[in-house]
């Protein structure tokens, strides 16, 4: 019975480290995609911007240089930097979570790990093959 007791808790404090370390995520990982959803309308715009001046340099002289639209091209280029940033940002919460779960199951799992070896259930008070107290 012990053993199943051990088990339920560890599974209840793993799933709880697991909830609230996704729960912290999903809210940190909302703002940086509503930050990503800003830039990208940003770039949207710039891009439709560049599009229309290009359009007017061609219909006014014929031929475009890259220099009348180097600031268009500029500010493009930001946002995507700026966009690959919060990506990262995304990733790291990302990995975060995973750090975060997978050190609460080495400690569930460090804990009923006897000094010989043995494994034992969480909630052992001695080990199950040479009797020491764990
Ligand atoms: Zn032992």
């Amino acid at each position: 019975m012990a053993d199943i007791f051990g088990k339920i808790k560890d599974g209840v404090t793993k799933s709880a480290a697991t909830v609230s370390a996704n729960s912290k995520a999903m809210v940190k990982k909302s703002k940086i995609k509503a930050v990503i959803e800003g830039i990208e309308k940003e770039q949207e715009e710039l891009i439709f911007l560049l599009g229309q001046r290009v359009y007017e340099i061609c219909n006014e002289t014929g031929e475009i240089n890259i220099e009348d639209i180097s600031g268009f091209i500029a500010q493009i280029s930001q946002r995507i930097e700026h966009i690959a940033e919060q990506e990262e940002q995304l990733r790291l919460v990302d990995e975060e979570v995973r750090m975060a779960i997978s050190s609460v199951a080495s400690n569930v799992s460090n804990n009923a790990m006897c000094p010989c070896g043995h494994v034992n259930q969480p909630v052992a008070n001695f080990c199950a093959k040479c009797g020491n107290q764990v």
